[in-house]
């Protein structure tokens, strides 16, 4: 990848206050044109210095996350920094939250639905993850971003733009207009091999399942290791025609729950 020192070309100067109208698509094109050229961590660094202290960077502790994280601890290891807790992570991933805070100096803001498996199951019925698999998304995942995000300007996240079909045309910068906020997303261009490459070449810690046949894990009773050859997230909700818990989908693409959702 070429890399450019962003401070040597134009300076973009962001409205303290944004509106989606600060973020027409013109104004968006310019500054992805812009922001092109740089390094993740320039990426980065460009969005701690047009945004902070309103911004929070969104880990599911996956490769991707790992390499984010450790550019932020470098940068600004104040930086906001949190996970979704679904309740249902794999042991291996809370292990590996805990072995990123020691390792980084990083803290993680924990983000949880206030709805506990018990009440989902008392209001949906067991399991809902196996019969509704975008309503129980919505309810863990979903909405609690929301709410989280309200209070912030612009959030990171490490999609890539290889991963789905979904996020086939993901930007550096885009405004997210379900959460109303700018979404950066400095991993867009890199490829997993460059991920991995970066992990490697700083000695970073990554989630063990990885070595036993999960390239992509969420929440355990939802992934599946995946055989030799087979798509990276086919692991993922493997059961259903659905491959995104729905905090990524573009906004032409949206999950629309199947039933009323929990007040
Ligand atoms: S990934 Fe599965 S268990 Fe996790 S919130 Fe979505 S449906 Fe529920």
């Amino acid at each position: 990848m070429t890399t450019m020192t962003l401070s040597q070309t134009q300076t973009w100067v962001v409205a303290p206050t944004l509106t989606p109208t600060d973020w027409l698509p013109a104004t968006l094109k310019s500054i992805n044109d812009y922001l092109a050229g740089g390094s993740p961590e320039e990426i980065l660094r460009w969005g701690v210095e047009t945004f902070a202290p309103d911004l929070a960077l969104a880990t599911g502790f996956g490769p991707e996350g790992v390499v984010l994280l450790h550019l932020i601890s470098h940068i600004a290891p104040e930086t906001t920094i949190f996970y979704l807790d679904t309740d249902l992570l794999f042991p291996e991933t809370y292990a590996l939250r805990d072995e990123l805070e020691a390792r980084l100096g990083i803290k993680f803001t924990r983000v949880h639905s206030g709805l506990s498996l018990e009440a989902q199951a008392a209001e949906h019925g067991p399991e809902l993850w196996a019969r509704d698999p975008n309503l129980c998304c919505y309810l863990r995942k979903v909405e609690p971003l929301r709410k989280f995000l309200a209070t912030k300007r612009a959030w990171v996240t490490g999609i890539r733009r290889d991963q789905t079909r979904q996020r086939a045309n993901t930007g550096l910068v885009e405004w997210d207009l379900p959460n109303g906020l700018v979404k950066l997303n400095p991993l867009a261009a890199w490829i997993n091999d460059q991920v991995w490459e970066h992990i490697r070449a700083h000695d970073l810690p990554f989630n063990k399942l990885h070595r036993q046949g999960y390239p992509s894990i969420g929440c355990w009773p939802c992934t599946r290791a995946v055989a030799p050859g087979e798509d990276p997230r086919a692991g993922r909700w493997a059961a259903f025609d659905k491959t995104e818990c729905g905090i990524h989908l573009p906004t032409d693409a949206i999950v629309v729950p199947t039933e009323k959702v929990h007040g």
